[in-house]
């Protein structure tokens, strides 16, 4: 790639500028995924953060970032849920008003927590892509700073700190798998693991359906696709046809794309429930699905999944586990 916008010195600026704000993730073993892969298999648990996701990174690498009288005027963003939940996170704990953009395809338990965090919930249009418009129709009538969900320079550097700690915790990882939606948290991990380690393998995992980024890097250009209903509701929203960062970015980190089934996506679930006593929402339990349903080789050598939010709805959890008593994959219901 000819121009990269970050380079890893504003990944490690991003780490020690979030530090007071943003802990670090544990990373453990999967024996049973181990043994599966023949070789083992790691999970950094990005659900443990306050909002359990990792957008906290990204959002406080940013919001950081702004020049006090923009803090003052305030913040607004468009989002799925999570990166919602982590500006609002993020605003409050620095005193800084928020108005939260979303489409009322939002699921409940993530609309709900932007509200719990005190922020104003502005719900508009059927698709990510109209709640974008009403976001950035609040920048230009009220002043407010938008705080973008992955297509900027400092959310990729923010979510590019969970590669620094994977090299801290595992400097001989040789396979990051990723869920992708924007493409900024496989952008940031991207840039740091390979930094450290050119020859390792990068691997993006989306839902069948509107794997918008999947399928605008087979056409080799920006693609806008219809949502549809999917157990991986955070990775739903387009790229932006008019996306500056995070498509060449991905292209260029990105060693291969999969897709993997809503019913695999269960099985992802259940496993991580059943055999870790985790709790993942649907775009994190994709990373476990494509190994579990052997969507790409192993070499033996370590790999890591990144397990990115928990925040699913009890009554999508619910249904989501009776599929999976009623699903051929042993042990699925424990
Ligand atoms: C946002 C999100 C993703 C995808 O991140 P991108 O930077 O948009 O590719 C994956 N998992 C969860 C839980 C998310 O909230």
């Amino acid at each position: 790639m000819d121009r990269q916008p970050i380079d890893i010195r504003h990944i490690w600026e991003a780490r020690r500028r979030i530090r007071p704000l943003v802990g670090k993730t544990p990373l453990v073993e999967s024996e049973e995924l181990s043994r599966l892969a023949g070789g083992p298999v790691f999970l950094k648990m990005e659900t443990h953060h306050e909002i359990h996701a990792f957008k906290i990174r990204g959002a406080a690498n940013k919001i950081l970032r702004l020049a006090p009288e923009d803090r003052k005027r305030g913040v607004t963003t468009f989002s799925t849920g999570n990166h919602g939940m982590a500006v609002a996170s993020i605003a409050r704990r620095l005193d800084i008003p928020a108005v939260i953009c979303v489409s009322r395809n939002v699921p409940a338990a993530k609309t709900e927590a932007i509200r719990r965090l005190g922020a104003k919930l502005h719900v508009h249009g059927e698709s990510q892509d109209e709640a974008e418009s009403a976001c950035y129709r609040l920048q230009r009538e009220e002043g407010l700073s938008v705080i973008p969900p992955f297509d900027d320079p400092d959310i990729i550097a923010g979510q590019g700190t969970i590669g620094l700690e994977l090299m801290e915790d595992l400097p001989e990882l040789q396979t990051a798998v990723i869920p992708l939606s924007g493409g900024g948290l496989l952008a940031g991990i991207g840039m740091a693991v390979k930094t450290n380690q050119p020859d390792s393998r990068v691997i993006g995992v989306t839902m069948e359906g509107p794997a918008v980024m999947h399928y605008s890097l087979k056409e080799g250009k920006p693609l806008v696709m219809r949502e549809t209903a999917t157990l991986a509701d955070s990775l739903l929203g387009g790229i932006g046809t008019r996306n500056r960062y995070t498509f060449d970015m991905v292209r260029h980190y990105a060693d291969d794309s999969v897709l993997v089934s809503e019913n695999q996506i269960v099985e992802g679930i259940a496993f991580l429930l059943n055999h870790h006593r985790t709790l993942a929402e649907g775009a994190a339990a994709t990373t476990v699905a494509a190994v579990l349903s052997r969507k790409f080789s192993f070499d033996g050598k370590p790999a890591v999944l990144i397990i990115s939010g928990a925040n699913i709805d009890s009554s999508t959890l619910f249904e989501t586990l009776e599929k999976a008593s009623r699903s051929s994959y042993p042990n699925s219901t424990g």
